[in-house]
């Protein structure tokens, strides 16, 4: 499979060039997803010529603007460099399917990076970093996320998740949305879209609906925006359960009765959080491939991402 193309936070890849030297190296990033990703390292500060090392830097509330000072001298205010380095970055990064950062950096972080005011007191109130903030004005729909928020199973997964789709839509949709091809991009995508919002499934159902009516990239772009705001929702145990139990409903004719009631006892498990989702999701799973379920097969409920990840085993 051709690898997908992932902006990252260089010194998470274990590149030396924090202000101090040193590395913030993630294995789950540097050997795990790297053999799926295909990673676009960027160092912000070093690309604004900073150098290494390099005097530390931090948010700063200046008359309520946020800006990105020099620690010990703030006269040197790096903010605009930042901005316009993202600026130039933005359409070079334009093919990333998804943006790793590294948590609390002035120029990387993406959520509550501390910020401090003039009189290097912290404020309440946390910030963006400056690149990522910029570049996600440029990108608002690019999953992005934080190394450290990664090691939440369920933030993992979601991020994961958003990746592969994203790909997926430009590798079949976005190079020239067609009627036919937003409709079986959106079929595949059911239960996994159940799963994370009803609502926003149900809207995109009539979005879709409306492919063969209204001009097609109107559609394509609102029908992305409301995919990738449907996926950021973390999807529930009970909305899992649903989707199970709605799955199990196309294999039931074909089912002996013990093969029904053990899925049922499995999804009941999952549901008492006694076992993890990958059981039920694995059952179903091998009765489709069993019974040739063509419907079913093609459901990216079933395999948003490379089994090897294991992701579901956690959940
Ligand atoms: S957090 Fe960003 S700016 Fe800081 S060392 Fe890592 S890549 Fe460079």
């Amino acid at each position: 499979m051709k690898k997908i193309k992932v902006g990252i936070s260089a010194c998470l890849l274990g590149q030396a060039v924090r202000f101090n030297g040193s590395h913030k190296n993630s294995p789950f990033c540097s050997e795990v997803l790297s053999k799926w990703f295909d990673f676009t390292p960027v160092c912000p500060e070093l690309e604004i010529g900073m150098g290494v090392p390099r005097e530390p830097i931090r948010l700063v509330n200046e008359n309520n603007q946020i800006r990105v000072k020099n620690v010990t001298d703030q006269s040197k205010d790096y903010t605009e460099e930042l901005y316009a380095l993202a600026e130039k970055r933005a359409p070079e990064l334009d093919d990333l399917c998804g943006y790793i950062f590294m948590q609390k950096s002035p120029s990387c972080g993406v959520f509550r990076v501390k910020v401090y005011n003039q009189n290097g007191m912290p404020e309440t109130n946390p910030a963006m970093g400056a690149f990522a903030y910029k570049l996600k004005e440029h990108h608002p729909l690019m999953p992005m996320e934080e190394a450290g928020r990664l090691n939440d199973i369920r933030l993992r997964e979601n991020f994961i998740i958003r990746v592969f789709a994203n790909h997926d839509w430009r590798e079949n949709v976005l190079s020239q949305p067609t009627a036919k091809k937003i409709v079986e991009f959106h079929t595949r995508y059911k239960f996994l879209l159940q799963a994370h919002s009803e609502a926003d499934y149900r809207k995109l159902g009539q979005l879709v609906a409306q492919a063969g009516v209204k001009p097609i990239d109107d559609i394509s772009t609102e029908y992305f925006r409301l995919f990738t705001e449907c996926l950021s929702y973390i999807a529930k145990i009970n909305n899992h359960v649903n989707v199970l139990m709605h799955m199990l409903g196309f294999l039931k004719s074909k089912l002996p009765s013990e093969a029904k009631s053990s899925i049922l006892k499995s999804i009941d498990r999952y549901k008492d959080q006694k076992i993890n989702l990958i059981v039920p999701v694995t059952m179903l799973k091998h009765y489709v491939e069993l019974h040739n379920i063509e419907y079913l097969l093609n459901q990216k409920y079933l395999s948003p991402y490379p089994y090897e990840l294991g992701l579901r085993n956690d959940l």
